[in-house]
């Protein structure tokens, strides 16, 4: 039986991910409420947007919780960009100092340390090629994106742009701060279905 994937779809780029998973012929479904929750599903992506509205109405439906617990379980996850700062363990905002924890609007299962918009306006949006661990080059878009500032012991870097952390994994959880999926580049969704 092949896996189905779980599409966050509370707002945000939920439907680039499911494009690409039908080009992959990957089984997928929207997760939109609650009662969506009770389909089987055994994988799930976080897709970009705005995360803090994403976490706001993930709370709202009563999705945080369940979600969290499954992927604390092992359930494997792929987050991109907003989706990344939903898994973050610890979150600092753009211009501010102090790292925040916000259990009752975030997963937080990812240990890292993430800071929004880091990029600031200059290069709020940008593409470049770099290589990504176990797979080559791959094109990296950044919209308004997060940077990964701080790892702990279980999580390994999988990608960099100047230093700068762009892509990780710990276990069954992988995150970019760029959108795999709005590219042609399918092997980070291939990467993430073969967990
Ligand atoms: N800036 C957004 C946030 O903080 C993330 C942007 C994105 O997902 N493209 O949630």
């Amino acid at each position: 039986r092949r896996p189905r994937i779980g599409v966050v779809a509370v707002q945000g780029a939920f439907a680039e991910h499911a494009a690409m998973l039908d080009a992959l012929g990957e089984p997928h479904f929207e997760l939109r409420c609650h009662e969506d929750m009770e389909r089987p599903f055994d994988r799930l992506i976080l897709p970009g947007g705005e995360s803090t509205v994403q976490g706001r109405l993930l709370r709202d439906e009563d999705m945080l919780e369940p979600l969290r617990k499954r992927i604390e379980a092992g359930m494997p996850v792929l987050g991109t960009c907003a989706g990344l700062i939903l898994l973050a363990s610890r979150i600092i905002d753009a211009g501010a100092n102090d790292r925040t924890i916000r259990p009752e609007t975030h997963l937080g299962t990812l240990d890292v340390t993430v800071e929004r918009n880091a990029y600031g306006r200059q290069l709020a949006s940008f593409a470049t090629t770099e290589s990504f661990e176990g797979i080559g080059t791959v094109s990296m878009r950044f919209i308004r994106a997060p940077r990964i500032i701080e790892t702990g012991d279980d999580v390994i870097e999988l990608a960099h742009i100047d230093g700068t952390i762009v892509a990780v994994r710990q276990g069954s959880q992988i995150a970019t701060a760029f959108h795999p999926e709005l590219d042609d580049d399918t092997h980070i969704h291939e990467l993430f279905c073969g967990l």
